[in-house]
């Protein structure tokens, strides 16, 4: 560990990372490897939880280039899930219309248009091992926080306290960090997500299965979207997307706990669909509803001296493969404005972050919240521009 003499606003000081998924794991282990002291507070039971999602995959210019900066590289070679990055798209008849599965892609480490797919419990535990030892205090739901002079007290749900003068609020879209910072609310940007997961869909939904081919499958019709990716564990997640009124998952009326009653519902809603897709609902064991939000993209504050946001906490956006990359982009940021030296106060050291922060994600926010509406509910014109994007020409339908 280095212990640097850039870290003086760090020092002495006790810093509480609330939340340990991708951008609190990543913010502590850069924090650690200029000596800082830091603790995480994760509301997971302990490291075996499943982490909720499929696989994400990381970039150069930000995820990679964050896992480099962390001298965590050769892990994420040993962890990532190779080849699970190529694409095969289908329409509702599951014709398919572009497979990378076929073509002669030569992505590599240090190319940068290679996206690395990782499963997120892999990606946890890379950097969940990468810190020092009893770092994270599992089982800490933060309930609520007071502030006492100059440090804040954190109470968690199960009954414990903790003490510390920097808190860094890294516990994602429902952060419970965020009112101390801002009372700026999430907007519903039109989609939702019904997510599922299938525990054996070599067995459960072979066909299906077959078609994933461990990779990335996208299926989309008029107005609505399946997309299907392999777990690091063999299981299968699935996004089922289209457009929604606001407060859809409460007013459908459909019970999201009763597998049936969501089958039925998607059944019916794909109805003009291939029957493959159905045994892909039939075999699902659990379904997520998920309105997809996000925070203004003007949003700003005032910088606090001793408390911050990073990733979903302080700009949530649309799925739009940027998510985590983004997250740990901002640990990266957050660290070298905390321990780089050029600033004469913890507040100067924040206000430049969240500056530059709330810059980068309303760039990337804006074309989150155009890109959902197309991938929730395509048109032949989006599929076309999407099939660009993944470096493609025209879909061909033979
Ligand atoms: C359907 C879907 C698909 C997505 N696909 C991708 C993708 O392919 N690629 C991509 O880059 N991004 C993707 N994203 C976005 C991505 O998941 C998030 O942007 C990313 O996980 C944000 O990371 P984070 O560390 O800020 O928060 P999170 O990953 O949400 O982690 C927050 C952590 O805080 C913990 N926590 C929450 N509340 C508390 C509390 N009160 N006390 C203590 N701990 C708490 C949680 O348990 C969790 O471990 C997707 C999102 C969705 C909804």
């Amino acid at each position: 560990m280095e212990t640097s003499k850039a870290i003086y606003l760090l020092q002495n000081k006790q810093i509480a990372i609330v939340g340990g998924g991708p951008g609190g794991l990543t913010l502590a282990r850069l924090l650690q490897l200029k000596g800082a002291n830091v603790k995480v507070y994760e509301r997971d039971f302990s490291s075996e939880a499943r982490v909720q999602g499929a696989i994400v995959d990381l970039h150069f210019d930000s995820g990679l280039k964050v896992m480099e900066a962390a001298g965590l590289m050769d892990a994420f070679k040993a962890s990532y899930m190779q080849g699970a990055d190529k694409y095969r798209m289908v329409d509702k008849d599951a014709n398919i219309y572009l497979d990378e599965h076929s073509l002669e892609i030569n992505d590599d480490f240090g190319n940068e248009h290679f996206r690395p797919e990782i499963d997120r419990g892999a990606l946890r535990n890379v950097l969940a091992h990468s810190l020092l030892q009893d770092t994270i205090v599992w089982d800490s739901q933060l309930e609520n926080m007071v502030q006492v002079n100059d440090t804040w007290q954190l109470r968690f749900k199960n009954g414990t306290t903790a003490t510390a003068d920097i808190v860094i609020g890294a516990d994602g879209y429902r952060s419970k960090i965020r009112p101390y910072v801002t009372d700026i609310k999430a907007l519903y940007s039109g989609a939702t997500i019904i997510q599922g997961e299938i525990e054996n869909p070599e067995t459960a939904c072979p066909e299906i299965y077959r078609l994933v081919n461990k990779g990335n499958l996208i299926a989309m019709g008029t107005g609505k979207t399946i997309a299907a990716q392999p777990r690091g564990d063999g299981g299968l997640t699935f996004y089922a997307a289209s457009l929604y009124p606001e407060n859809w998952v409460t007013t459908s009326g459909i019970n999201f706990n009763t597998s049936n009653e969501v089958f039925a519902y998607l059944v019916d809603y794909y109805e003009d669909w291939n029957p493959i897709f159905f045994t892909l609902f039939k075999a699902c064991t659990k379904f997520v509803p998920r309105p997809l939000n996000y925070f203004p993209l003007d949003q700003h504050w005032d910088a606090k001296a001793n408390i911050t946001l990073i990733g979903d906490a302080a700009h949530l956006m649309p799925p739009s493969g940027e998510g985590v990359n983004t997250a740990m982009l901002d640990a990266l940021d957050l660290s070298e404005c905390l321990t780089n030296g050029e600033f004469e106060s913890l507040q100067a050291a924040i206000a430049a972050y969240e500056k530059r922060m709330l810059a980068k994600a309303a760039i990337l926010g804006q074309e989150a919240i155009e890109g959902i509406k197309d991938f929730a509910s395509p048109t032949e014109e989006s599929i076309r521009k999407l099939l660009v994007q993944l470096n493609q020409t025209e879909p061909s339908k033979d």
